[in-house]
């Protein structure tokens, strides 16, 4: 993994790419992805994934919008995929990126771990951000994050909190999200 760089935006630490390392090297577990489903592309997992073959990194992200990064042209070494989405877009361009984009690219992955970038700063409400998700999208991205777990990683998934800044919208996502996960 490269080292690591100055902070942007709201992060100091890059919560899933430490996740990622220490599960390679305290738990030898090889292949790691990360799924990053934050309004706003993770440039910082990218970077430091996009050498690396043994990690995979997938992002829907609205475009443009800060920090700019996560064209679909953008991948790497072949081990990260891009769905950017454009102002306005909502559940059916989400959901179809999801299964166009990020579900082919984590089966065709085949991680051991699968770690979520949890971010819910695409619900419509968000004031910083121009997408137009509704807090059941969260749930069923979840669930359909939970079957890529139980065909490749055992059921081995850790979900991360990211960006979220309207508080009732994050509050019913994420209460969305982890039922999900408990389902
Ligand atoms: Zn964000």
């Amino acid at each position: 993994m490269p080292r690591p760089a100055p902070p942007w935006g709201f992060c100091l630490f890059n919560n899933v790419a430490v996740a990622a390392e220490h599960a390679r090297r305290q738990h030898g577990l090889r292949r790691v992805a990360v799924m990053d489903f934050d309004v706003h592309h993770g440039n910082g997992t990218q970077h430091m994934f996009e050498s690396d073959g043994d990690l995979f990194y997938a992002s829907t992200h609205q475009s443009p919008l800060y920090p700019g990064t996560g064209d679909r042209a953008e991948r790497g070494v072949g081990n990260i995929r891009n769905a950017p989405l454009p102002p306005g877009a909502g559940s059916a361009e989400f959901r179809a990126a999801m299964s166009d984009i990020v579900l082919p690219g984590l089966d065709r992955f085949a991680p051991e771990l699968l770690l979520i970038s949890a971010g819910f700063d695409a619900h419509h409400a968000d004031p910083l951000a121009n997408l137009e998700l509704e807090t059941a999208d969260f749930a069923w991205a979840t669930a359909m994050l939970r079957g890529v777990a139980d065909r490749h990683c055992r059921g081995r998934l850790v979900s991360t909190l990211e960006g979220g800044y309207d508080l009732d919208a994050l509050a019913a996502s994420a209460a969305a999200h982890v039922r999900a996960l408990l389902a």
